[in-house]
């Protein structure tokens, strides 16, 4: 049975903790990194019905977007909501994690799922706010000949060797390896006690860092051999620019009655508001999952026509106006749900692959939004 610490570990497989924003409190919130977890709760808020759906399902975990502790903590107290919820979660040994700004950044989070929800026809697209480039890993292992080009496909499905639109990049020079098997050894190749000399290729290929874990398994899964060799260079490269939204260039104008509509239908929860002021097609789109009103500058400076996200208030409004920028308010929890969806998938597949029956599942049902009926 997987513990804690392991779900933590599949999270920050798809969410590493070096991409959240400077003071922003990911990680475990609350709980024992070494408990045997049989159940997960997958939600957006560590609200108390969240915890009440915990409790009544006997799990064991919660997994939120939004963290428990925004702010440093200084006691307890059970009259008060906040206080009430921790103390319920605690008395009920619940182990809650947070994956929050490092999830809006990712590969594969909170905006690129937003993204794929809304099937827009995309010709190109790059980061509206930058935070930071990847860092990027030069992989260096030793092959035996014939097995280089599975290893190749393996590592390049698994992320490494992509160089621009570039993919399956590897330089491969051909070389002798020698080994001596040791006791209680079952060699590839050779056999215990007699010294190896054997044909091997040096496959060498370029990662990000946050595609380690991914490419190393692969690796180990794949190679022939008992004890692998292979090393890990940091790299003093600057890799893809990774930040918060997207900005979407689309292959062809697309109307404010095609988006609105197009909100509507995909997104769970969502009833959008918008302001186009007077223009009707848009080309050039920023999208970003929660609350996107402190990126409105940005998306006006990247040139963007519209600007999809939540939360928006009547200031980010006038600010927009004066940018020329038509802004889709739709909602925060709307723009979120679609990553929540995509955690849970994604942590209910990793443990199957590992042999895990942990059930995860997701908490969607009445989430915090304006009742506009
Ligand atoms: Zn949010």
């Amino acid at each position: 049975m997987p513990t804690a610490k392991s779900i933590i570990s599949y999270v920050e497989e798809l969410a590493p903790l070096s991409l959240a924003m400077p003071g922003d409190p990911v990680g475990l919130q609350l709980g024992d990194p070494g408990a045997e977890i049989k159940k997960i709760i997958v939600s957006l808020d560590p609200d108390s019905k969240t915890i009440k759906a915990a409790i009544d399902l006997n799990a064991e975990m919660i997994v939120t977007h939004h963290p428990l502790f925004f702010n440093s903590l200084t006691g307890i107290d059970e009259s008060l909501p906040q206080g009430a919820l921790v103390a319920e979660a605690v008395r009920n040994h619940l182990n809650i994690y947070s994956a929050h700004t490092n999830f809006d950044i990712a590969p594969f989070g909170v905006t690129d799922q937003l993204v794929e929800i809304l099937e827009l026809p995309i010709k190109d697209k790059s980061v509206l706010e930058v935070t930071a480039n990847e860092q990027l890993l030069k992989l260096v292992a030793y092959v035996p000949v014939g097995h280089e080009d599975i290893i190749l496909e393996a590592l390049a499905e698994s992320g490494a060797g992509q160089i621009g639109r570039y993919s399956h990049c590897t330089f491969q020079v051909a070389g002798t390896g020698t080994f001596l098997p040791g006791e209680d050894t079952t060699p590839f190749i050779g056999s215990g006690g007699r010294l190896e000399k054997t044909d091997e290729i040096r496959l060498e290929t370029i990662l990000p860092v946050t595609h380690k874990k991914e490419v190393i398994t692969s690796l180990l899964r794949i190679h022939p051999y008992e004890e692998v060799a292979y090393d890990l260079y940091p790299l003093d490269l600057e890799g893809e620019q990774i930040g918060m939204g997207l900005l979407l260039y689309l292959e062809k104008p697309v109307s404010i009655g095609e988006l609105v509509a197009n909100c509507s239908a995909k997104l769970p929860f969502c009833t959008p508001r918008f302001q186009t002021f007077g223009k009707k097609d848009f080309t050039k789109i920023a999208l970003c999952g929660g609350s996107g009103g402190s990126m409105i500058e940005t998306a006006g400076r990247q040139g963007a026509e519209l600007f999809i996200s939540g939360d928006f208030k009547y200031h980010d409004l006038k600010r927009a106006e004066q940018l020329g920028l038509a802004l889709v308010d739709a909602g925060h929890v709307s723009t979120e749900m679609p990553g929540i969806y995509y955690l849970g998938r994604y942590l209910q597949e990793r443990l199957k692959q590992d042999g895990f029956g942990t059930e995860v599942t997701i908490h969607s049902s009445f989430p915090t939004v304006w009742d506009l009926s």
